[in-house]
């Protein structure tokens, strides 16, 4: 039976907790919700309950799917067991169209189909406002330890995008982008980190490209949670 013991770190969406197993800690999805590098805050009840259900069905897609995940079980609506690793301080960022930062940064117009799945990084740091990095940034702060690690970061992410198209485009949601962590577990393996729920993804619905994700709470367009809780309905469509 798995004990949880003490706080390890505290980030703006989740807690992340030791347990009596030295190989396996606990995250507690938390109902916070930050934007802009959190100079924008709120709180949304049963918001951390949604996003460990989410991201827990879809790290089970993806582990289906022969990707490596961090995911060992939920065990609570807001908690998940997840194997121990070293996060590698890159945010992974993979885009099938433009929109936020992409569109302000290169004037490429809102809602632009991209013509392949664009793969960015940024560096995982708050304190620089996560800046956007290349390869070579990666290489110079030794955030990996080869160019061979970049190269399996990049196909991970693009293999992650296509497993995600084809999930959602069968729920009628467009997979807009997203962002994806990745760590090393205790044998040096790259797997795949964090989560994946409508907090570190963009998803619009197929007929009326209505938000669907924390868009909402960055543009105060309301009902993030019903947004939230539409997406997890459509997860759970062949669920009974
Ligand atoms: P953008 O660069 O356009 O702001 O974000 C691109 C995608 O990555 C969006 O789906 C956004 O939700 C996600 N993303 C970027 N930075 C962060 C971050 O610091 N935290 C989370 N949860 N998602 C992020």
């Amino acid at each position: 039976m798995i004990e949880k013991k003490d706080l390890l770190y505290e980030g703006k969406a989740k807690k992340l907790f030791k347990t009596n197993d030295e190989n396996v800690l606990l995250s507690e999805f938390k109902d916070d919700l930050t934007a802009f590098n959190a100079e924008k805050k709120g709180s949304e009840s049963g918001k951390g309950a949604l996003n460990c259900e989410i991201s827990t069905k879809l790290f089970e897609l993806l582990e289906k799917n022969g990707i490596k995940t961090h995911l060992v079980e939920k065990i609570s609506k807001n908690e998940q067991l997840v194997k121990k690793c070293e996060i590698i301080k890159i945010e992974v960022i993979v885009r099938n169209v433009a929109t936020g930062s992409l569109s302000k940064r290169l004037g490429i117009k809102d809602g632009e189909i991209l013509p392949f799945a664009l793969v960015e990084f940024c560096l995982k740091d708050d304190a620089l406002g996560d800046p956007f990095i290349n390869d070579e940034h990666c290489l110079l702060l030794n955030l990996v330890s080869n160019k061979d690690e970049i190269e399996l970061i990049k196909q991970k992410a693009r293999k992650i995008n296509e497993i995600l198209l084809i999930f959602f485009a069968e729920r009628k949601l467009r997979l807009i982008d997203f962002k994806i962590e990745f760590g090393k577990d205790k044998n040096g393996e790259i797997i795949l980190a964090d989560e994946i729920s409508p907090d570190s993804c963009r998803f619009w619905d197929k007929d009326t490209n209505e938000k669907l994700d924390k868009d909402r709470f960055r543009q105060n367009l309301g009902s993030v949670k019903v947004a939230y809780e539409e997406v997890l309905r459509r997860i759970l469509k062949d669920e009974k």
